[in-house]
């Protein structure tokens, strides 16, 4: 049973803010508020008790709408990784890898997922099985390098793909049918991504982790038909690879 309920709300061009709900529908939670007028908007039709507010990393369209949040609402506990506290002063509870978080009963867990950004985080809750990857991971494709390097995003996927196959991935954007067009040039003869591209349909969260697995490159960066794709032989440089020809690539 999930006794969290997750809400996708789109923002600004591609972006998704989630909001979570407990069993009881009263208490609620944020991922990433991009903007504050789709949330109280929701709020305003389906009202809750908002108790917690999940930042993944600095970047502003994840956080635009957190200001005018705390201004309309009031202090609400606002979770975010230690070593984005400098440049997110808003950071009320600091949290490191591996910390515990406990959300309508429910306890979930901190990850620090470096390559994106230094401090991203992601949250992870296992009873319902919810994870929201924010900018490390997408559907069929993972976030830009802008302050780590290909071997700390390499290793920050292959730990969130140690999840099981059925965990729902709630991601920071909308970018899966870019990113089939960019998987389908390096993996061809899969035709469960070629099956996958065919039957693309927004909005594509929650992503499962199972699929990603089998048709996601950047998870797939020990497979032989990647290998030869990239002309590489270690992961961490067919990871490397496939990056740098996706940021290339249109
Ligand atoms: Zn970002
Ligand atoms: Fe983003």
């Amino acid at each position: 049973m999930r006794a969290i309920t997750v809400r996708a709300l789109p923002a600004l061009d591609d972006n998704y803010i989630y909001l979570l709900r407990g069993p009881n529908e009263e208490e609620c939670a944020l991922v990433d508020p991009s903007q504050a007028a789709p949330i109280l908007e929701e709020l305003r039709r389906h009202p809750g008790r908002l108790v917690a507010i999940y930042l993944t990393h600095h970047h502003h369209d994840h956080l635009g709408g957190l200001k005018e949040l705390l201004e309309r609402l009031g202090p609400v506990p606002v979770h975010g990784s230690r070593v984005d506290q400098a440049r997110i002063p808003e950071i009320s509870v600091p949290l490191e890898d591996g910390d515990r978080i406990s959300f309508a009963g429910e306890e979930g867990q901190a990850w620090l997922v470096p390559g994106h950004t230094r401090g991203h985080l992601a949250y992870h809750f296992p009873r319902s099985g919810h994870l929201f990857s924010g900018d490390t991971l997408f559907g069929a494709g993972c976030g830009r390098l802008f302050e780590g390097s290909a071997e700390q995003m390499h290793r920050s996927l292959q730990r969130l793909a140690g999840l099981p196959d059925e965990t729902r991935i709630w991601c920071g954007h909308e970018y899966t049918r870019a990113n089939l067009r960019f998987a389908r040039t390096v993996d061809p003869d899969n035709a469960e991504l070629a099956e996958r591209e065919k039957r693309w349909a927004p909005p594509t969260v929650p992503l499962e982790m199972g699929l990603e697995k089998r048709t996601n490159p950047f998870l797939r960066c020990a497979e032989p038909a990647l290998q030869r794709a990239t002309g590489k032989c270690a992961p961490v440089e067919v990871f490397a690879e496939l990056r740098q020809r996706k940021d290339r690539f249109s």
